[in-house]
């Protein structure tokens, strides 16, 4: 379903991402896992046409997707939830989830669909009227996942979804993450809790300095030494 080639993004001096590839077929979690700095975040701005490729390609579906605007790679199916989750603080949740379907044109079901996330999520329609600014940590982190389910899209990229947030809201988090997967979405999640994100993954990607250094299904980074040394405390 996505494929990157080779990928890499340059910042100036510093290389982001190094000639990465890798995949994500469809129906699956797959996570990518490594220290702050790796390149985790910049792979999925890559995705979503936020950062320039200096070499590789994107495709999903078999399109080429390198090279398009942010906004037609919505359009063919992928939202991205940002590291940080980056609400509108000044808007209300309920204006933050339209701001989520903007480039949706069918006013009718995309009222449907926040019907349906208000049912997902009560605690974002006892507080639809609220500015996003005023919500906790973690009900922010519920906004902008719902935001990001509001553009429809086939693959959902989650950036760090559980960073910041109480143990109680962690868990609840990754239980949503899962959940949108059951119910058919294709996901791709960064995540610096790494024991707990290739328990719920079908396979992983460990990166180090902006290259690709292991991969495997959730089980197999569980059992790799090298991947327990760094990350999961031996
Ligand atoms: P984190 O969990 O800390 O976000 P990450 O694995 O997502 O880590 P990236 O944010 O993708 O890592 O960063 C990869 C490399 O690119 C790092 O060396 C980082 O300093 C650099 N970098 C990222 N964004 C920029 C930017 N806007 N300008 C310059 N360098 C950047």
């Amino acid at each position: 379903m996505l494929k990157l080639e080779q990928v890499s993004v340059r910042y100036g001096a510093t290389l982001g991402v190094d000639r990465i590839t890798l995949e994500v077929h469809e129906g699956e979690l797959v996570v990518l896992i490594g220290a702050n700095g790796a390149g985790k975040s910049t792979t999925l701005r890559a995705i979503s046409g936020l950062e320039p490729l200096t070499t590789g390609s994107i495709h999903f579906d078999g399109y080429r997707i390198s090279g398009a605007l942010p906004a037609q790679i919505i359009d063919r199916g992928i939202a991205h939830c940002p590291e940080g989750r980056r609400v509108f603080p000044q808007l209300t949740v309920r204006e933050n989830l339209e701001m989520g379907g903007y480039r949706r044109s069918d006013r009718q079901r995309m009222r449907q669909d926040m019907e349906r996330l208000f049912d997902k999520f009560p605690r974002l329609r006892e507080r639809a009227g609220q500015a996003a600014g005023t919500l906790s940590g973690g009900e922010q982190q519920m906004l902008a996942i719902a935001r990001a389910l509001m553009s429809r899209p086939r693959l959902v990229m989650f950036d760090e979804p559980s960073l910041g947030l109480a143990p109680n809201f962690v868990e609840m988090i990754f239980e949503l993450v899962q959940e949108v997967r059951r119910e058919g979405t294709t996901v791709l999640m960064v995540e610096q809790n790494a024991y707990a994100a290739l328990q719920m993954c079908d396979r992983a990607y460990l990166l180090t300095n902006g290259r690709i250094v292991r991969q495997g299904t959730g089980a197999e980074m569980l059992a790799d030494e090298g991947v327990r040394a760094a990350y999961l405390g031996g």
